[in-house]
Parts: structure tokens; C-alpha cells; sequence
């Protein structure tokens, strides 16, 4: 208790913040404690006294992939605030702040024609919980829609260890799989992602293809409603006889069927 009053005296912080105002799903009890530094040293403030205090901590970024109890939680919530929704462009690296939201970025890397980024158009996340879990979906290859994630064109990331250092991540600091990495306990604050140049005409060719990606989940997925976005795992099994449908180019069980045979 204590240390909760300690930590209400930092200024970006606020008490018993409802998280349902916080997440997709629109669901959730109150957090204690609601932490929102605007920058990096507010940050490593908060950061330091909380690993002196030990008060229970989770990082919450758009809240697109959570779903927190009813009960709600008996510590601190970190959120990055939005003096950490930058954005830049370094020849052809988006350079993006932990709090960005991915479909504003997507458009941000087109207009300064770069591309592949694309796949982000739809996902609801911010960049620090996407790169954290691999976020993924259907973008483009020129001529067909492709799969790509986070970690296609990771180039690097700044990150914060709990006790408030900071660590530079080179490319080949983090392992990525499907829907999760190695960053653990690591809070970002920023990413790299190097993206492919294109000329005008592309970047207004990829921009339609933008629309079209967005009218179809427009078409197949509720806009509005509370969700958590897709919250079933598929099997190994199943993962695994679509991945060599695809490679094989099969399309019908009776092949996969010879295939296995
Ligand atoms: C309608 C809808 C559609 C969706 N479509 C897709 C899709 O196509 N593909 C897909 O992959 N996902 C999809 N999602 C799920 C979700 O948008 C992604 O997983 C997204 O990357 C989560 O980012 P977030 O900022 O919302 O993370 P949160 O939900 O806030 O947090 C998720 C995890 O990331 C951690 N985290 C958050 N911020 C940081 C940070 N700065 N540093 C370190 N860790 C952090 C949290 O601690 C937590 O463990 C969808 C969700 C919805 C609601």
C-alpha cells in the first residue's frame, strides 16, 4: 500500500484506471495503478522506483491482444504515452516510437514511399506489443497477397530493461516465431524496420491495395465490435498440412491425401 502511495507521486500517474477504456475487448476491472510517461526519462523515473518499491508491473500497448480480468490488477500498467507515437524515415528505415499505431503507419510509410509494410494496415496494435508478440497478416508481393510480420523487416529496436537501463537491439539480438520473440521482460520504445523503396507509381499502386485489404476485413471481421481480434490457436496438425499445401501449391484434400500416402 505504501509503496502505491509512493508511486502516486510521480505526476504521469494516475489512480484505479479502468482497463476496459483500454483494451479492444472492451473489458477488464481497475489497475491500481496507471503509469504513462511521455518519454524516456520519465520513464527510467518510474522505472527505477518501481524495482526499489517490487510493485507488480505489465506493459500495455493498444490493448488489441489482451484480456484482463474483471477483477482487474493489483499493480502498476505501464503505457507508453504518445509522446512516444513518433515516426521518421532514414533512407529506407521506418523508424517508429514503441506507442504507434500500425494502420497509421502503414499509410506514414507509403506516403514516404516505402513499402511492405502493408500487412500492418489492419492490425489494431501499437509497434512495442507488435514486434514484442511478431504481429502478422497478409500484405503484398506485387502480385498476389503475402503473409509477412514484424520480424520480416525488423532492423532493430530501443529497449528498457525493469530496473530503467537502456538497451540497443541489434537485428540479430531477437528471435522471432510465429506470434511471439525472445524480448521477454524488455519494454520497446522504439523500432526499426527496413522497408523496400518504390516510386511514385508503386506507392500509389500499394496504397490501393491497402484499401482493398481493408475493405475485406471491412467485410469478413465486425469493425466495431469488442474483440480481442482472433483468439483461436490453430493445431500443429493442421498448421502443418497447410504449410505444405502451400508450398506444394495443393489445393484439395484428395492431393494432400496422395501426398501423405
Ligand atoms: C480486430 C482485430 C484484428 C486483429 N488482427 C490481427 C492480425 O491480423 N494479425 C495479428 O498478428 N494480430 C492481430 N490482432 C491482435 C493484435 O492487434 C496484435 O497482436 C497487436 O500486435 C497487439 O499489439 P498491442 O499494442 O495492442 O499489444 P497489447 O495487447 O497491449 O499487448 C500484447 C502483449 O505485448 C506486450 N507489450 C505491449 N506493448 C509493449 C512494449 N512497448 N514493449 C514490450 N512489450 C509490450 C504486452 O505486455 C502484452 O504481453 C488483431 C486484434 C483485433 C482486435
Amino acid at each position: 500500500m505504501q509503496s502505491l502511495e509512493t508511486l502516486q507521486q510521480l505526476p504521469f500517474v494516475s489512480p484505479n484506471e479502468p482497463l476496459a477504456r483500454h483494451t479492444t475487448i472492451k473489458a477488464g476491472g481497475a489497475a491500481k495503478i496507471w503509469v504513462e510517461p511521455q518519454n524516456e526519462t520519465e520513464l527510467v523515473e518510474f522505472l527505477r522506483l518501481n524495482a526499489q518499491l517490487g510493485v507488480p508491473l505489465f506493459v500495455l500497448g493498444a490493448g488489441s491482444n489482451i484480456v484482463p480480468s474483471d477483477a482487474g490488477f493489483e499493480g502498476v500498467i505501464l503505457h507508453l504515452g504518445k509522446g512516444f507515437e513518433t515516426s521518421r524515415v532514414e533512407e529506407n528505415q521506418l523508424i517508429a516510437g514503441g506507442a504507434a499505431y500500425l494502420p497509421r503507419l502503414t499509410k506514414f510509410a507509403l506516403e514516404n514511399r516505402l513499402g511492405n509494410f502493408e500487412w500492418a494496415c489492419g492490425v489494431p496494435g501499437s509497434v512495442g506489443g507488435s514486434v514484442w508478440g511478431n504481429a502478422g497478416a497478409r500484405g503484398w508481393n506485387g502480385a498476389n497477397f503475402e503473409s509477412r510480420d514484424s520480424a520480416a523487416d525488423f532492423a532493430g529496436a530501443i529497449a528498457f530493461d525493469r530496473q530503467g537501463n537502456r538497451v540497443e537491439l541489434g537485428q540479430n539480438d531477437v528471435q522471432f516465431a510465429y506470434r511471439k520473440s525472445s524480448l521477454g521482460d524488455l519494454i520497446v520504445v522504439e523500432a526499426r524496420f527496413s522497408l523496400l523503396p518504390l516510386s511514385e507509381a508503386e506507392a500509389k499502386k500499394r496504397k490501393e491495395i491497402v484499401r482493398e485489404l481493408l475493405e475485406r476485413r471491412r467485410a469478413t471481421q465486425p469493425a466495431n465490435a469488442a474483440s480481442a481480434g482472433c483468439i483461436w490457436k490453430i493445431p500443429r496438425s493442421l498448421a502443418a498440412r497447410a504449410r505444405a499445401r502451400s508450398s506444394k501449391g495443393w489445393d484439395s484434400k484428395e492431393k494432400l491425401w496422395a501426398a501423405r500416402r
